[in-house]
């Protein structure tokens, strides 16, 4: 078939029955694609460097969830982003701490702790942990949330950072996109206990929280996290606190 036979979906019998006896000037075919929509964004580069995830720790993951959670899952459905700074200076040693599956001093139970992505301070993001496996990286959220760690000392270092901040904003937008995650649900670890996502059966660590990525820096992060998503369909509303009650 020609092309444009190929176009319309009929074979060359067909175009016989149709065409006429003689040939007389035509217009060109009009295009039968609608034009592209711009509705997502490109994916930043990604180098993959993942830690071992194996059948073992998957049911450990399971495990902390039925614990936490009250449903033995080591399946994850992203509905949030939670941002952090890892209080190191290296990403050697966030790799090797995420690898080691240490348990958690308090209660002595594995997994240890992960985070699906680490960004660099000059940029690098590493992919950790598939997108659809938990990791133990916010107390009350793990079970719904991508964690996203910045090599880094404190809030300032990563906003301070243009290369890490410009790097985490295009790759949160993008997950954003990828998984329809609205602005309001991008947090910092530090605003954890306001989420609509936490939840916490382990008494003592209803209210447990940690200092990094506050509510002020996570305000301007989300604004530019908005510059970014312009011309996406995300929602791009300010967060829907809840009272945690803490
Ligand atoms: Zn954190």
């Amino acid at each position: 078939m020609t092309l444009l036979e190929t176009a319309l979906g009929i074979g060359a019998a067909a175009v016989a029955l149709i065409a006429p006896a003689v040939a007389t000037p035509t217009a060109p075919p009009a295009p039968t694609a609608a034009p592209t929509v711009a509705s997502g964004l490109p994916e930043p580069t990604i180098t993959q460097q993942l830690i071992p995830f194996g059948a073992a720790r998957k049911a450990q993951m399971a495990r902390y969830s039925k614990i936490h959670y009250g449903h033995g899952s080591w399946r994850l459905h992203p509905r949030g982003v939670v941002e952090h700074y890892t209080a190191t200076n290296s990403l050697e040693s966030v790799f090797a701490t995420f690898r080691s599956n240490q348990p958690d001093p308090e209660l002595g139970q594995k997994p240890g702790v992960c985070a699906h992505f680490v960004i660099d301070r000059d940029g690098t993001i590493y992919q950790m942990v598939p997108l659809n496996i938990r990791c133990r990286h916010t107390v009350g959220l793990n079970h719904r949330t991508i964690g996203i760690e910045h090599v880094g000392m404190s809030d300032a270092d990563v906003m301070g950072n243009r290369r890490q901040l410009r790097a985490s904003l295009a790759l949160t937008a993008w997950l954003q996109v990828r998984f329809g995650i609205p602005t309001g649900d991008v947090i910092g670890h530090n605003e954890s206990l306001d989420s609509r996502f936490r939840r916490e059966n382990y008494g003592p660590w209803r209210c447990q929280t940690h200092g990094d990525m506050t509510r002020a820096t996570m305000n301007r992060f989300r604004s530019l996290l908005n510059d970014n998503l312009t011309g996406t369909t995300v929602d791009r509303s300010r967060p829907d606190w809840v009272d945690s009650g803490c």
